[in-house]
């Protein structure tokens, strides 16, 4: 065998052949390295869609590397004599093919960063780890724009980031002379409905994702969801025609109803470009500098751009700072001491809460619900709950297409649940069901009613945050964005207080919200 120079790592979320892991590639004396294992499916329970998803791309990158004439070992996960983890293959291909070096691009996730150093130490092979240049800003510069900071907000690292890469910036001003147009994006769609939204951008299988569904429902059977309508952009070409479509047809409303919710919709004026994004087929200096070129052509109105940019350049880039500066510990974080089980309909959707039932069925379905289904539905009913977050993150880590550690644990351990006490939000996202109520109509259709704190029509979201201010008030009366809600706790006299108890108590023994036991 030909000596080996460097052998180039490539994780599953690492498909870009642009990435610094390549950077003085040599074909004559370099090889890539790639392998699908069953850990990675296993070690957090992964949706069938989410599986399909990751070793499909992975595949469809694998094909593209050999047509540059790249050598390739890859590692299937249906070879046998699979060893299970990217450690152990990893361990068996430096023993095989010998390399005097390699080298990777940071992963997304901690465990996998560490597990692979560990191999190459015991190996004696110099790992070097590159970094990440798909981002705005390293790892490094997040941690400097947090030293000696009291507290992190997003917003200020946001306005930094924008002033820094000149985005949306008319001279020194932000575009339309203010940085943030929430105000205006925060509609829901009336009585009528959205009417007709443009359909998503799907991609029907080809050959290679048809072997990959069939491995999945082969090998994780048991795994929740299903992957019969899987319809995700699987390579760089597909995620380069979802992002037009994006851009020409939803970008103009996405600002408005980014926050609305409605039944049987999970798609709406969304970009649903996340899980591209996350596997990096495709890039997010293309994403932002498409949405803006698309506001200074007068295509799409500003605060419907700045809303994007403000999540990809602001949310995503801030989320992984917090990752990154804060891991290990961040995952061990339980402020609020919550240690209640996720509720098993959580891997099912069989509930009868309206609007939970549908933003989980369209999960397993579809490995997708937009933000709000993620934030106001399915993780605000699991912090009222007072669900242990290292299982929440397990569930949004296991179930979603664009699930990565760096971006899915601090928008589920701190935007979420608020389980690292304020360093993500700065207050918990604590509502009753009358905010679902306003977003969307699912509460027409539900045998609950929003309006109702006790009582057998009671909306268990509305049960439970009343019970939630009162588990938590001495904590949260010292936030000034709590004390008006802890203030209204006054409202309730003894009896209401102890019945609003009473009926927690049993929606926790799961007497409320599953469909036999009402
Ligand atoms: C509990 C919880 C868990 C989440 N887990 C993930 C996850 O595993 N992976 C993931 O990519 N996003 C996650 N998000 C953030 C957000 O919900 C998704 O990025 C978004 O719903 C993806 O759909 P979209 O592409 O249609 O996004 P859009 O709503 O159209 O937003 C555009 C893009 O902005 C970025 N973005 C938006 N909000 C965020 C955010 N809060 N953090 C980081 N990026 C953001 C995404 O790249 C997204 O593609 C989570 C949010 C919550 C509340
Ligand atoms: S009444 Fe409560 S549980 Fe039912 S849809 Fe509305 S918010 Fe959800």
């Amino acid at each position: 065998m030909p000596e080996l120079r460097t052998l180039v790592i490539v994780l599953g979320d690492q498909l870009d052949h642009g990435a610094a892991a390549f950077d003085g590639f040599d074909a004559a004396c370099d090889a890539v390295w790639m392998a699908e294992v069953a850990e990675e499916s296993t070690h957090v329970t992964s949706s069938k869609m989410r599986s399909v998803l990751f070793l499909s791309a992975m595949r469809h990158f694998a094909v593209e590397l050999q047509a540059l004439g790249r050598t390739l070992h890859y590692v299937r996960l249906d070879d046998v004599g699979n060893r299970g983890s990217l450690a152990a293959e990893l361990r068996a291909g430096i023993a095989l093919l010998q390399p005097e070096r390699m080298v990777m691009t940071e992963p997304g996730e901690w465990r996998v960063l560490h597990a692979l150093q560990a191999v190459a130490s015991a190996s004696a092979v110099p790992l070097e780890v590159r970094d990440d240049r798909h981002f705005f800003g390293s790892r490094q510069s997040f941690s400097a724009h947090a030293k000696n900071r009291k507290s992190l907000r997003m917003e200020f690292f946001y306005r930094e980031q924008r002033r820094r890469l000149g985005i949306l910036m008319d001279g020194n001003e932000p575009a339309g002379g203010q940085w943030n147009f929430d105000a205006e994006n925060r509609g829901s769609f009336g009585a009528k409905g959205p009417g007709v939204v443009p359909p998503r951008t799907r991609f029907a299988p080809d050959a290679i994702t048809r072997d990959v569904i069939a491995l999945v429902q082969q090998r994780f059977a048991h795994h929740p969801g299903s992957a019969d309508d899987f319809a995700w952009p699987v390579n760089r070409a597909q995620s380069l025609q979802a992002l037009d479509t994006f851009i020409d047809e939803r970008l103009p409303l996405f600002g408005r109803y980014q926050d609305a919710i409605w039944p049987d919709q999970p798609w709406l004026y969304h970009a649903h470009l996340s899980a591209a994004l996350n596997l990096k087929l495709l890039d997010p200096h293309e994403v932002v500098a498409r949405a803006e070129a698309a506001y200074r052509a007068g295509a799409a109105p500003l605060p419907a751009v700045e809303g994007f940019v403000r999540q990809v350049l602001g949310w995503r880039e801030y989320v992984r700072g917090i990752y990154w500066t804060q891991m290990p510990q961040y995952r061990q974080h339980n402020a609020l001491e919550a240690h209640e089980d996720l509720p098993a309909w959580y891997w099912s959707g069989d509930t009868d809460m309206a609007c939970l039932r549908d933003a989980i069925t369209q999960t397993l379905q579809q490995g997708y619900s937009h933000h709000i289904q993620r934030l106001m539905v399915t993780g605000l009913y699991a912090m009222l709950l007072g669900v242990e977050p290292s299982q929440v993150h397990a569930w949004y880590l296991g179930m979603y297409v664009d699930a990565v550690e760096w971006v899915e644990l601090p928008n589920t351990l701190g935007m979420s649940q608020y389980a690292d006490g304020g360093l993500m939000a700065s207050k918990p996202y604590a509502a009753t069901g009358k905010y679902i109520e306003r977003m969307s109509p699912h509460c027409k259709g539900c045998r609950y009613d929003p309006a109702q704190r006790t009582g057998v029509r009671a909306c268990p979201f509305t049960t439970l945050y009343w019970d939630f201010l009162l588990r938590h008030q001495t904590a949260l009366a010292g936030n000034p964005r709590m004390a008006l809600q802890v203030k209204n706790l006054a409202r309730l006299d003894d009896a209401q207080r102890q019945a609003v108890q009473e009926r927690a108590a049993s929606i926790r023994r799961g007497k409320v919200g599953v469909p036999d036991h009402g």
